[in-house]
């Protein structure tokens, strides 16, 4: 029995990739965001977590494979990347209806199934 459309937790991918990537320092970085986990730049780069992210989950990867237990997974990092950066006024405002508050609302209702 599938509960959830594995399609439709694909496409939620696509926000958290967008915000992730605007949010990091890409000029910083000299390996252009692809991370080489043998690259002691890379492990020790202030931006790993949310790198290794967009390595995983890239338009380039095949999230169609990965099982629906794995992107749920992913999506719960990506919920802690966008809540993180989130100011306290939109945690407040349960109405809230920007990019950010109408994605996490998706995502939660989405998990919970
Ligand atoms: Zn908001």
């Amino acid at each position: 029995m599938i509960s959830v459309d594995k399609s439709e937790l694909i496409q939620l991918f696509d926000f958290p990739r967008k915000r992730i990537l605007q949010s990091m320092e890409v000029t910083h970085c000299p390996h252009a965001v692809f991370f080489n986990a043998a690259d002691e730049e890379c492990i020790c780069c202030h931006q790993g977590e949310e790198c290794i992210w967009i390595n995983q989950n890239d338009e380039m990867v095949a999230l169609e494979k990965k099982s629906i237990e794995e992107l749920k997974q992913q999506l719960l990092i990506a919920v802690d990347f966008v809540d993180s950066n989130l100011s306290p006024h939109h945690l407040s405002r349960r109405q809230c209806e920007c990019d950010n508050c109408s994605w996490l609302k998706k995502v939660q209702a989405m998990l919970k199934e």
